[in-house]
């Protein structure tokens, strides 16, 4: 990690610092901050002689050598003080909500609009809706595009940013194009690096916030961090760590809860811890225990499916989606949890 004395290097300065870097077979890859912009050194920095040269360079601060396969998601690295900010709400300084449902209904848009206000009411910062759906059943309905003019309708009509899923490529850009301003990996895609690529790629230039489920067969900790990392090596480190419950399931719930892993995570990385106790427990009855538990685990937030009328939904939103009166109990309780671990900021 290169720190210029500067806020950023002159094209003449960037060119030169990228032919010494080249020629020890690394890249450039510029981070642009609020205040100043750092180079990350993509490949084996390591390299003495490299470094020496780097250093020997009057524009340079300092350069910074992070051991850790994931160099910018890492505690120490100077992106630490990145902050991720949404829905007029900063990660780690209050509690954030993400809250929608699981799947919206193109044939019934009038329950999301119904459910994006009453998540609002709730206190939700973020809205999210399924758009294209990760269904283990072919024969099951998939999402449909349809339901982007509708998710982006409930945008406006609340004044909420909003999520959805991207699974390819494509979809990446007509979200992007609509105006999506989380996009979420789901659990299934987490280790789909080609994809988590190319949403680096497509990100890398714009506020976009990027919301990495778990992924269900992730084991290792930096695992998970690493898959952040593929994503913020392209520019863009907003990126928020959804753990949504692992395989195998934990008899009677519809995966293995893992909210207990956000203190191991926040030993590592600085990357926002935001759980989805939805997934995790999979029954609507469950999901208040582990949403406070996960607070208690300290995470910065919490990702709910929600359905002003969870029995008409479709997708998850029949078995795991809380109402808005729930989601609204919930976040009350979660926030006396949340206020008791951070004194300070929540006074
Ligand atoms: C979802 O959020 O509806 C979803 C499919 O999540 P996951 O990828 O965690 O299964
Ligand atoms: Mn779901």
């Amino acid at each position: 990690m290169i720190l210029p004395k500067s806020h950023r290097l002159t094209p003449e300065q960037l060119s030169e610092v990228t032919t010494i870097v080249t020629e020890f077979g690394c890249q450039i890859q510029p981070i642009i901050g609020a205040v100043r912009t750092i180079y990350a050194i993509v490949g084996d920095e390591r390299d003495e002689l490299m470094i020496n040269r780097l250093e020997g360079l009057g524009y340079i601060e300092r350069i910074d050598r992070i051991q850790s396969p994931f160099k910018l998601m890492d505690r120490r690295s100077d992106l630490a003080t990145h902050r991720i900010r949404i829905g007029g709400a900063t990660l780690g300084e209050g509690l954030f909500i993400i809250a929608g449902q699981c799947t919206i209904d193109p044939r019934n848009p009038q329950f999301f609009l119904e459910t994006a206000a009453a998540v609002k009411e709730a206190g939700a910062h973020v809205l999210r809706g399924g758009v294209w759906k990760p269904r283990t059943n072919p024969y099951t309905f998939q999402g449909d595009v349809k339901s982007l003019d509708i998710l982006m309708e409930a945008s406006r009509s609340t004044g909420l940013p909003v999520d959805a899923e991207v699974m390819d490529e494509s979809q990446v850009h007509l979200a992007l194009d609509a105006g999506v301003h989380m996009l979420q990996i789901g659990a299934r895609n987490a280790l789909n690096y080609s994809l988590l690529r190319a949403i680096g790629r497509a990100v890398a230039e714009r506020d976009t916030v990027i919301l990495l489920k778990r992924s269900l067969h992730m084991g290792p900790i930096n695992e998970f961090i690493s898959a952040a990392e593929y994503i913020a090596a392209f520019g863009n480190p907003s990126v928020i760590l959804c753990p949504r419950g692992t395989s195998p399931a934990l008899d009677g719930y519809r995966n293995h809860p893992d909210e207990s892993i956000t203190p191991l995570l926040k030993e590592r990385t600085w990357a926002p811890v935001v759980v989805d106790p939805s997934h995790s427990v999979g029954k609507a009855a469950y999901v208040q225990a582990c949403a406070l538990a996960a607070v208690a685990y300290g995470a910065d937030g919490l990702c709910i499916e929600t359905h002003v009328s969870p029995s008409q939904g479709i997708g998850d939103d029949p078995k795991q989606a809380i109402t808005p009166r729930a989601l609204t109990e919930t976040i009350s309780q979660a926030r006396q949890i949340w206020a008791l671990k951070h004194p300070v900021k929540a006074g």
